[in-house]
């Protein structure tokens, strides 16, 4: 009987594994932008965005300037 290994997963803080703009996974060269209630978008895609949105696409709420982290 082959041993059932649990692996764990790596519990590191992200709010998100992927840009819900344009649904693609971040990786370390991305550029995020980090908004005030805690979603991390790509810069550019959050910059497209909020020209015509200024609501968080994943909770919605009203957002006045997203904070870039470049
Ligand atoms: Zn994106
Ligand atoms: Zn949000």
């Amino acid at each position: 009987m082959a041993e059932c290994m649990t692996m764990s997963l790596s519990a590191t803080a992200k709010p998100s594994a992927s840009c819900l703009i344009c649904t693609s996974n971040f990786d370390e060269f991305s550029d995020m932008a980090a908004l005030p209630c805690g979603h991390v978008f790509h810069s550019h895609c959050a910059g497209e965005w909020f020209k015509q949105s200024q609501t968080c696409p994943q909770c919605r709420r009203r957002l006045r300037n997203p904070k870039r982290t470049s």
